[in-house]
């Protein structure tokens, strides 16, 4: 190891690029070792992996060293009721706070033993929104009323860019001399984001022959990818989804040590007003930490969880008990593609029977958006059970703090 490391510190082998020079593993290790030396950090755990890493390096990650490993745990079974997802679920969930995976796991309790969640698709479309410059504002309106009206035309340019995408649909805004063109797609089993921007820039290109406006950059963060943003809360972005289960007083009482009433005004006062006088855009508990250790787990890109956590939660007092949903306006997800090939990752997708492309392409990324949903209804309703019985820093005391 001793030649190649001598000529990477003297620049003569790239560290990027030591993947033309060897196989993987060895050169993953022998950039490892070169980063211990330079770090004087002991980097032996990070090198210990089962996971075939070969499709990794060539799409997954540049300059590897290693894998961190995070524990994975389950909560469940979990009944879903869904249009997809039909059955019982044990939730993978990767994470390393502790409690987490108890909480829901005691949500996913409860909703089975009432039966179940309903969950529903409302919408479905990825968007990529290109920005153009124009000279006016009334060229730019001319180039957003052309867009509008060449949707056709469009659709072909982008169509032509992938077998499983679809353009279905855009919407234009302007401001000055800028144009916002938001393209929306159906990208079946996949998440869609490097498919939705490579056709975007083709349609893109078609538009910028046809209207004299200049492509500035494929994003002009009116997608809007990886940003808390109203646009993805109202209109939607990924799926647009909703999961709900009716409560009887008696499993609320059972189950969470509280009654459905407190379990209402915890709602009201904490998820719906606290955040109106927070400004927030996140109206739940705790969406974040069931997207969150569900995407690890299953091979989604970690950083759609922003958009994830705008989830609203509600609980309405009903007759006989409490009806509790959650709504996801902006859920990022994929079966093929990113990290869902990863060994692990496929692992865990295929304990929710989810993982790669549906016999009916787009059925199996629709069935893990309704199972996510589900977790997530399960994570809102344990906490908030846990802050109606005064429980929540009880729970955190017994399993979330190792180091005293
Ligand atoms: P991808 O791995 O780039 O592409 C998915 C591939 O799966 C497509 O090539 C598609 O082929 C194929 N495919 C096979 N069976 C399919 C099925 N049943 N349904 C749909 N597609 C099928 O994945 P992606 O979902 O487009 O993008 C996800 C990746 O993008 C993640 O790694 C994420 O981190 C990254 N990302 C990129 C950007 C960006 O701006 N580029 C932004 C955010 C995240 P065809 O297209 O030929 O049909």
């Amino acid at each position: 190891m001793d030649q190649p490391l001598s000529k990477i510190r003297s620049g003569e082998l790239k560290l990027y690029a030591l993947e033309k020079n060897m196989p993987a593993d060895e050169a993953v290790s022998l950039r490892r070792t070169y980063i211990e030396e330079e770090t004087h950090a002991d980097l032996s755990a990070v090198g210990k992996y089962t996971i075939p890493i070969d499709r990794a390096v060539t799409r997954n990650i540049e300059n590897m060293i290693g894998c961190i490993q995070i524990p994975v745990g389950v909560a469940g079974p979990i009944l879903v009721k869904g249009e997809y997802a039909k059955n019982s679920y044990w939730l993978p969930l990767a994470t390393t706070e502790g409690a987490l995976v108890a909480s829901i796991n005691r949500g996913c309790g409860a909703i089975t033993k009432a039966g179940g969640a309903e969950v529903r698709i409302l919408r479905d479309r990825m968007t990529r929104a290109p920005v153009f410059s124009t000279e006016s504002v009334s060229h730019a309106a001319e180039t957003a009323r052309w867009a509008e009206d060449n949707l056709l035309l469009l659709r072909v340019a982008a169509e032509e860019t992938t077998k499983h995408g679809e353009l279905i649909g855009l919407t234009t805004y302007t401001a000055g001399t800028s144009v916002y063109i938001r393209f929306e797609f159906d990208t079946k089993d996949a998440m869609g984001m490097n498919m939705a921007t490579i056709a975007s820039e083709a349609a893109a290109h078609v538009i910028e022959e046809e209207t004299g406006a200049k492509l500035i950059s494929v994003s002009g963060n009116m997608c809007c990818d990886k940003k808390p943003s109203a646009i993805n809360v109202i209109e939607g972005r990924g799926k647009t989804i909703s999961a709900g289960v009716f409560l009887s007083n008696e499993l609320v009482s059972s189950v969470f040590k509280t009654d459905s009433a407190n379990l209402a005004d915890v709602n009201t006062r904490k998820n719906l007003t606290g955040s109106a006088r927070a400004a927030s855009l996140g109206f739940n508990a705790q969406a974040a930490n069931v997207i969150a250790a569900m995407f690890i787990a299953c091979g989604q890109d970690p950083a759609h969880v922003v958009e994830g956590s705008n989830t609203i939660t509600t609980v309405d007092t009903v007759e006989g008990g409490v009806y509790v949903s959650v709504t996801l306006p902006s859920l990022q997800v994929g079966t093929v593609g990113g990290g869902t090939g990863l060994a692990t990752q496929n692992a865990c997708l295929t304990m929710l029977g989810v993982a790669g492309g549906a016999e009916n392409p787009g059925d199996n990324a629709k069935a893990f958006a309704e199972i996510v949903a589900a977790g997530v209804l399960a994570g809102e309703l344990s906490l908030l059970g846990a802050l109606g019985a005064q429980h929540l820093g009880k729970a955190h005391r017994e399993l979330g703090r190792g180091e005293k």
